[in-house]
């Protein structure tokens, strides 16, 4: 993968990351509070260190499951760890991180996890 496919990926992650942090605060007077608190200005600019310091146990569990998918991506990225399979070590196919940026497995952890999940039920 080159570095371009990574800067492109890091900037889509970035994107979701201040959408997701936005969306918390359009609806959590608390995390609006805490952000002005912290005289932060742009969204994006929010540490994933401070929310999870502060609040992320009280915040939209839907939103926190999804910014955490992204920090973790964004992380994964800095290692160098970023577009392999956390489960098999396969490389995730560029179009599979395109449509979904913060995928961590590739299509067959993934199916293979989607199987398992309906049989348990
Ligand atoms: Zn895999």
């Amino acid at each position: 993968m080159s570095e371009d496919f990574y800067a492109e990926m890091e900037q889509l992650l970035r994107e979701q990351r201040r959408e997701i942090l936005e969306s918390i605060a359009s609806e959590d007077d608390d995390f609006r509070g805490m952000v002005n608190a912290m005289g932060i200005k742009d969204l994006g600019d929010i540490a994933a260190d401070d929310i999870a310091s502060k609040k992320m146990e009280a915040l939209n569990q839907h939103a926190a499951r999804r910014l955490q998918g992204v920090e973790a991506a964004l992380t994964r990225l800095k290692n160098g760890r970023y577009g392999v399979c956390v489960q098999c070590g396969a490389k995730i196919p560029e179009e599979r991180l395109r449509a979904i940026p913060s995928a961590v497995l590739c299509v067959t952890c993934k199916s293979g996890e989607e199987g398992l999940r309906r049989r348990a039920w």
